[in-house]
């Protein structure tokens, strides 16, 4: 019997409630002091040593400058710590040196902070498409074993059409876009964010039953924010709003049926990557 056999990935998105990137609408309030991420990363950590479930967390270098406890208290909980890049900048809009250079500062910090290299990757709102050949060969140059940043669904802001949604190798990384359900022949996102948020959970539950039928791990991706109904919310228009809010006092309560329904694990240990130290 395979090892991972209906094993799945839990991926978790380290930043704060107020990270977003909508075309024309501005977010700056990257100094506000308050206590919402600590607190629902807490929150996380409970609930994945209440299931024995180990994840991967995608940091931001700014968050993990900001909260300084926050890397080391994920990883002596025994969970991954991956990158998510310094600022949350879309990608598609920096050249590559600026690229390098925010990673350079992410990579810095985070490697500081767990004493060992950094092995995955996890761009800002999945701003990178398979034609940005050059991002694939940086992280590769930084000696990265994998990254998750393209996402197999076209939308206004991200993704891309006709995109594989299962592991696959991409520029000699491994790459691990979400996971896409096939409905009356249209593929559809339900693993994580705003879809994960708005899909009932027996169509998450049979989504991921028919992709480990076929050998393949689901991967689920969350915000801290979205566990959380009360963090604070930003004045979107409507559209906005809706991406953003939908289904947050219903997403705690599937992340717990999810993870005594499925067996989950960190990307480290799903593919057995190993890293050393820095
Ligand atoms: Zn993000």
């Amino acid at each position: 019997m395979n090892k991972v056999e209906g094993l799945n990935i839990l991926t978790f998105d380290v930043e704060e409630w107020y990270q977003a990137n909508y075309p024309r609408i501005k977010v700056e309030q990257d100094n506000l002091e308050d206590e919402f991420l600590e607190k629902n990363v807490q929150k996380i950590l409970d609930l994945c040593r209440l299931f024995q479930v180990k994840a991967t967390f995608f940091i931001l270098g700014l968050t993990a400058e900001k909260y300084p406890n926050l890397v080391p208290l994920i990883k002596n909980s025994g969970h991954e710590i991956a990158c998510h890049g310094y600022r949350h900048c879309l990608i598609y809009k920096l050249t590559p040196l600026e690229f390098e250079n925010e990673l350079k500062k992410a990579l810095t910090i985070l490697e500081r902070q767990t004493g060992e290299k950094i092995i995955g990757f996890r761009a800002p709102s999945w701003s990178v498409t398979k034609e940005m050949t050059w991002f694939f060969r940086l992280l590769k140059n930084y000696n990265f074993l994998y990254d998750s940043s393209l996402f197999p669904f076209k939308t206004f802001l991200y993704g891309e059409k006709n995109l594989e949604a299962k592991p696959f190798w991409m520029e000699g990384l491994l790459e691990l876009p979400p996971s896409t359900l096939t409905f009356f022949r249209f593929k559809i996102p339900f693993s994580g964010g705003f879809y994960f948020r708005v899909m009932p959970y027996w169509l998450i539950k049979k989504g991921i039953k028919k992709l480990n039928s076929q050998g393949i791990p689901a991967i689920v991706y969350l915000h801290p924010r979205e566990i959380d109904p009360q963090s604070p919310r930003l004045p979107f228009p409507l559209k906005e709003r809706i991406i953003h809010y939908a289904g947050l006092k219903e997403t705690l309560t599937k992340l717990k049926k999810l993870l005594k329904n499925f067996r989950f694990t960190s990307i480290k240990e799903y593919f057995q990557l190993r890293s050393f130290d820095k």
